[in-house]
């Protein structure tokens, strides 16, 4: 991934200038409002250094001046304020069934949305949709476009921008991320589902930022975005987290093509059809979640029996990486605290205990989604604007 600075050992000047420049943004981003001689002290750099640099970003659209500060005895610093509409984002979800767009700022506020049905479009067709959306919101923005960032399902390789494989598409060896650039003219990054959505806790909802966090997304499918010394982590096929196709000793066959892999029996798609084979009424989400609240049968087992699924994988990552933050976003969270407390004590049943105790469990922010994240991703690309140097 292009997507954080790496200081390499002979660096040009300009290699040391930019890197310079996003430790100066990424300091005005986190601590805003602050001052040339807190991003100095926070930064390292040399208050001549910091002066420059915040030029550069005044210049660019990305700092302001706020005003003065309160005197600590001298004369009151100018205040430094980060500019959410500095720039704009669009960020893209390309989801089984519906294509969504957002059109971002740098703090993750939506200013406008879009959704698409797919209506059975696959290979070229969807793609011309991918760029229908883009040149919609495009036309919306009244700021600069920073570039497009896009989630998908399936295996993504994010260094070239190429879907290696998302079987509801029809794209195989899809160099999506440079085609959408060639077409428009703009940055672009693609990643998966669940590291979007890792990367769009990282960015906009977590304070203090931590240095690892795995955010586990269940939905129509499940994955895992790991980050690791704020990186995403992606391993060596760009498949790290996917725990979905972990086999978890069930009978039914997945999409996969394996048989008992996790999603068949602790996605939500899969509770819904498990559960509607005794009842038909179940056919969301919302039908599921409301029916496992009131602890009404078939819902009620077959959802927890899910989540103690899922807390097993989770226990599995937990012992693997010992990340102490867990969070689950996704469909599933509608299944409220009662369900996520089925996933704690499961995941605390099949970890090394001493690693579950120091590690918590939770859902992710209620607003984190694909789009949000993919954004988080293009900014981290440009800017560097959370992922470590
Ligand atoms: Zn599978």
């Amino acid at each position: 991934v292009k997507t954080a600075p790496v200081l390499p050992e002979k660096a040009t000047h300009q290699q040391t200038r930019t890197f310079n420049q996003q430790l100066v943004l990424r300091a005005a981003y986190d601590h805003s409002p602050t001052s040339r001689a807190d991003i100095a002290r926070l930064t390292g750099l040399t208050r001549t250094s910091v002066s420059d640099l915040v030029g550069q970003l005044i210049d660019d659209g990305l700092v302001e001046e706020t005003g003065r500060g309160s005197s600590t005895g001298g004369k009151a610093p100018i205040m430094l304020s980060f500019v959410p509409d500095g720039r704009h984002v669009i960020g893209l979800d390309l989801g089984e069934g519906t294509f969504s767009g957002a059109l971002v700022n740098l703090r993750g506020e939506v200013l406008r949305s879009l959704r698409r049905p797919l209506d059975d479009r696959d290979g070229e067709d969807a793609l011309e949709l991918v760029h229908e959306l883009v040149d919609a919101l495009r036309a919306d923005s009244q700021r600069p476009l920073l570039g497009v960032g896009i989630g998908a399902p399936g295996l993504i390789d994010t260094s070239t921008g190429t879907v290696r494989w998302a079987a509801h598409l029809d794209w195989s060896r899809l160099r999506l991320g440079p085609l959408v650039e060639t077409r428009h003219q703009l940055p672009v990054v693609v990643a998966n589902d669940s590291q979007s959505a890792a990367l769009a806790e990282l960015t906009f909802f977590r304070r203090p930022r931590p240095q690892n966090l795995i955010v586990v997304r269940v939905g129509r499918g499940i994955g895992a975005g790991i980050i690791v010394n704020r990186q995403l982590f992606q391993g060596d096929g760009f498949g790290a987290g996917e725990i979905g196709h972990v086999a978890c000793g069930g009978e039914r066959r997945c999409g996969c093509g394996n048989i008992g892999c996790l999603e068949t029996v602790a996605s939500v798609d899969s509770m819904i059809r498990l559960a509607a084979e005794a009842d038909p009424s179940i056919s969301d989400a919302d039908r599921l979640a409301s029916a496992f609240r009131a602890d009404s049968e078939p819902a009620t087992s077959i959802a927890a029996a899910g989540g103690r699924e899922l807390g097993r994988a989770i226990g599995g990552l937990i012992g693997a990486l010992n990340i102490q933050h867990v969070l689950i976003v996704g469909e599933a969270a509608y299944l409220g605290r009662k369900w996520l407390e089925i996933v704690q004590q499961s995941a605390r049943e099949s970890a090394l205990p001493m690693l579950a105790r120091d590690t918590t469990i939770d859902f992710g922010h209620p607003q984190n989604d694909v789009e949000l994240g993919a954004s988080a991703l293009l900014m981290n690309a440009q800017l560097g604007l959370s992922l470590a140097r």
